[in-house]
Order: structure tokens, then C-alpha cells, then sequence
């Protein structure tokens, strides 16, 4: 029902309950990532494909088709994380300034100097941390191609990268990219603890890099000073580099952000990526960047020129005039959030979901089964489908889809109003829940 009118995409005059439900509901839909034939080959090693062996072990993001089938449905995305409310005004107008001054073509490849100044002041003004802004600084295409050429910087076809389970779904292709091998730490329900001893059984002299992220996505943790201590002095211990990606840095609710590259000795095996997405509100802008010593910088450089040349030009300008804004504007986000989390928690858990309240970011999630027998896919694609509203299947965030089969991934990064439609839509369609 592509384009269909309607509040979730039902036919004028026609409930959400009257819609016909499919037989079958546990559809093959969304394919599972990471696909492999039960022996663990890929398509591609049985005869000669088209369509490289690398990209056949994962499927396209499931966040992003959620997101798809929300506008298809016409339902309300809590499944993508990115807000549906408007930037501040001085920093959109700053963008439309730098189109009008004639920041319109390339910048240097690794960002406008002024946009690595803004970094750099604001990582030694809010962390103490010396950052040089013409050796330090790659600015990216969003925090995703931050952490993309950060990786094929640093990681070579057979290198064993740490990564902390559940993960945000870019970082599995990431690693399949750069031929990685990841070894995968469970971190620990329902307060998504770390588990130091799993952690170090993960370590070998093949580790090359680990891979952070806090605040997290998708548990909402965020890594207490002692916890990224233990991780330090693992990484030092192995000589093991941290690829942190730091993205929801000012928005946390229960713990100050600590950035483990502040912690000693660890900034010159630290790889910090971050940017201006959800910070400022402005996911479409694609302005991220990656902090790193200087041969790594280095590095990242030239991947990143390879890649895509350069962020948008005129976003730059713009960006770094948001990175000036007065601290209240910071401190003002995470309230906002803040008030958005403690909504939806009480809310989700009203409705029956059973959830630990996230102590950073803007993500819940969530256990299903006191809500439905369903499996998180099938759940996801009901819901989106006859519940108008769209949330991201708990297996996105697992390299073994099993493992999140029990779970839903909600965002609350939206208008209060949109925020208590979905928990009316919830509340509407849950007792209509197939099984
Ligand atoms: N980080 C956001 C999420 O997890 C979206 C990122 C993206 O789709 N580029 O939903």
C-alpha cells in the first residue's frame, strides 16, 4: 500500500483492525544480515557471482528499511534514529549563509579548517583533550564514514576486532569490509554491565583494534570511568588501538560521558569518531569527523579521500558555527531528552515491555515477550504494518540473529506529540496481537 493516505496508511474509514492480515506472518522479511549457508560459505565461493563475496555476507540495513516501510505504511518511526523536529535556527541559517558566501566547492579533502578548529577547541574546552587541528582531525561523511575509514585505516584482512554485543548494525559490515574478524563480548542483561572476564578471554595477539561505542545504541549504556579503565588497560596490555564512536556524547541522563581517549596513555591509540548529527539535529547534513594521532590521521586521510573526497562543503562552515554554541545549549538537549526518555519508559513499560531505562542516547530496548509470542521480525513488521508504528527488530543488533529474537529497538527522539501518538497507536494494537 505504497504512498497510501491515511494515519497509518489505512484507506479513509477503514480502522487499523479491519485490515486483513496476512496467513503467514512469519515472513522471510527482513532477510537475516550476515548470511551464510549453514557450512559457513557465502554464495559467491560456489561459483563465479556477479556481486562481490564481501557484500553478500550482509543485507542492507535493516534500520534503514524500516524506515522504508514506515513511509510505505505511513506509520510513526520510532525504527531510524533521527529526529522530526527542526535544527536550531542560528545553525540552519548559518548553512544557508555559507551557500550564499561561496563555500561551494570542494573544501580540503579532510575538512574546512575552520570546522577542525571548531573540533579541536571543543574537544580541549569540554575534555581537556589536546587535539591538533591540522593533524588530528579528518572531518567525514557523517560519523558512518568516520568509522569506515578509520577502520580500513587501521585493519588489515585477518585482524580480530573486539566488538561489544549488542553493536550498532553498521559495525558488522564495516568489519566484513575491512576482511576483519570479529570476536564478539556479550555484554551482560538487563543493565547491559560489562563482562571483564569475557572481555579478556576476547583478547589475542591477533587483536588489532576494538571497537566502543558510549553512549551506547542500542542499550542506552554508558560506560562508567572504571569499566573503559579495564578496557584501557586491556588495550594497552595487548597493544589493541579503540575505535570509539562517540556520536551521543552530550546526550546522557544518569553518568557524566567520559571519552576513553581522555583516559592516560590512551589517546595515542584512540580513534574518536563523532559529528554533528545528533547533536545539532542534523542527520541529512552528513558532517562527522575522527580524532586519532597523527599516523593514524594520517591514514584515515586517505581513506577518506578515496572514499568520497570530502563532507559537504558549506556544512562545514555551518557546523562549525554549531560547535560555538553557548554550553546551555548542551545541557538544554540532554534535558529535553531526559523529559522524552522518562515518557516513553514509563509509557513502554505500562504497556508491558520490559526494559531497562537507558542511561544515555535516545534508543530503548526493549524485551517482547510479555507482549507477544512473536519473534522480533515478525513483531516489527506487524507492528509497522498494523499498529502504525515502525521499531527495529532486536537481531539487527546481533551477529547471530537469534540472540536478538525476544527484543525490539525503540527511538524517542521525537515531538512529544508524536511520541504520545505512538504510545496510543501501542496501546491500541497490542490487544490485537496475533499470537
Ligand atoms: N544511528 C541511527 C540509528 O541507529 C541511524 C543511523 C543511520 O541510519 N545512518 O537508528
Amino acid at each position: 500500500m505504497i504512498g497510501a493516505p491515511g494515519p497509518i496508511g489505512t484507506p479513509p474509514g477503514m480502522a487499523v483492525s479491519d485490515r486483513k492480515e496476512p496467513a503467514v506472518l512469519r515472513a522471510s522479511f527482513p532477510p537475516s544480515r550476515l548470511k551464510r549457508t549453514p557450512t559457513g560459505e557465502t554464495q559467491a565461493m560456489a561459483g563465479k557471482s556477479r556481486v562481490s563475496r564481501k557484500v553478500q555476507q550482509f543485507t542492507e540495513s535493516v534500520i534503514r528499511e524500516m524506515t522504508r516501510l514506515a513511509q510505505q505504511y505511513d506509520a510513526i518511526n520510532l525504527a531510524q534514529g533521527f529526529p522530526d523536529f527542526e535544527p536550531p535556527e542560528a545553525v540552519k541559517e548559518a548553512a544557508c549563509r555559507a551557500i550564499r558566501d561561496g563555500y561551494n566547492q570542494y573544501s580540503v579533502t579532510w575538512g574546512t579548517p575552520r570546522l577542525r578548529r571548531a573540533i579541536a577547541d571543543r574537544y580541549r574546552r569540554v575534555y581537556g583533550l589536546d587535539v591538533d587541528p591540522d593533524r588530528q582531525v579528518v572531518v567525514t561523511c557523517g560519523s558512518t564514514e568516520g568509522m569506515m575509514a578509520s577502520m580500513l585505516a587501521v585493519i588489515d584482512p585477518g585482524d580480530e576486532v573486539i566488538v561489544l554485543e549488542p553493536f550498532y548494525e553498521n559495525y558488522g559490515p564495516d568489519g566484513i569490509l575491512c576482511g576483519a574478524t570479529p570476536r564478539y563480548v556479550p555484554l551482560v542483561e538487563p543493565d547491559w554491565r560489562l563482562d571483564l572476564d569475557a572481555l579478556r578471554r576476547a583478547f589475542s595477539p591477533k587483536t588489532k583494534a576494538l571497537v566502543l561505542n558510549t553512549p551506547n545504541n542500542p542499550t542506552g549504556r554508558v560506560f562508567r570511568r572504571e569499566e573503559l579503565e579495564a578496557i584501557a588497560e586491556l588495550c594497552v596490555e595487548w597493544d589493541v588501538l579503540v575505535l570509539t564512536d562517540e556520536i551521543y556524547e552530550y546526550i546522557t541522563y544518569d553518568a557524566p560521558h567520559v571519552p576513553i581517549a581522555t583516559l592516560p596513555g590512551m589517546a595515542d591509540r584512540t580513534v574518536t569518531v563523532s559529528g554533528a548529527s545528533k547533536t545539532y539535529s542534523v542527520t541529512g547534513w552528513r558532517v562527522g569527523w575522527a580524532v586519532a594521532p597523527p599516523d593514524i590521521a594520517d591514514g584515515i586521510k586517505k581513506a577518506h579521500d578515496f572514499l568520497t573526497v570530502g563532507a559537504p562543503h558549506p556544512l562545514q562552515e555551518a557546523v562549525a558555527e554549531a560547535l560555538d554554541l553557548p554550553e546551555t545549549y548542551y545541557r538544554d538537549l540532554a534535558g529535553m531528552y531526559r523529559q522524552k526518555r522518562d515518557r516513553m519508559v514509563a509509557g513502554l513499560r505500562a504497556l508491558g515491555f520490559r526494559l531497562t531505562a537507558p542511561e544515555g542516547a535516545y534508543y530503548i530496548m526493549s524485551d517482547i515477550r510479555d507482549v507477544t509470542a512473536m519473534d522480533d521480525v515478525a513483531f516489527a513488521r506487524w507492528l509497522v504494518e498494523y499498529g502504525g508504528v515502525a521499531v527495529v527488530p532486536g537481531s539487527s543488533f546481533y551477529a547471530n540473529p537469534a540472540d536478538g529474537r525476544t527484543k525490539v529497538r525503540f527511538n524517542f527522539c521525537k515531538q512529544d506529540a508524536t511520541l504520545e501518538e505512538a504510545l496510543r497507536r501501542l496501546q491500541a494494537s497490542l490487544p490485537r496481537v496475533p499470537y
